[in-house]
């Protein structure tokens, strides 16, 4: 019986810190030549490519 150890894994459910495990990270729209704001919307995660979960490496 192996004492139950409160080491926490990382490994498996890490969560990206990026957009914080949504895969989903909020980019500004600009518009028109003089690339004015209009806005956000909700844009793909490049660092966890979506997935909500840290990259391993
Ligand atoms: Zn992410």
């Amino acid at each position: 019986m192996a004492p139950r150890t409160k080491a926490a894994r990382q490994s498996v459910s890490a969560k990206c810190p990026v957009c914080k495990g949504t895969g989903e990270v909020p980019i500004t729209v600009r518009v028109g030549r003089k690339r004015r704001p209009v806005g956000q919307q909700n844009g793909y995660c490049l660092r966890c490519l979506g997935t909500g979960e840290a990259p391993t490496d």
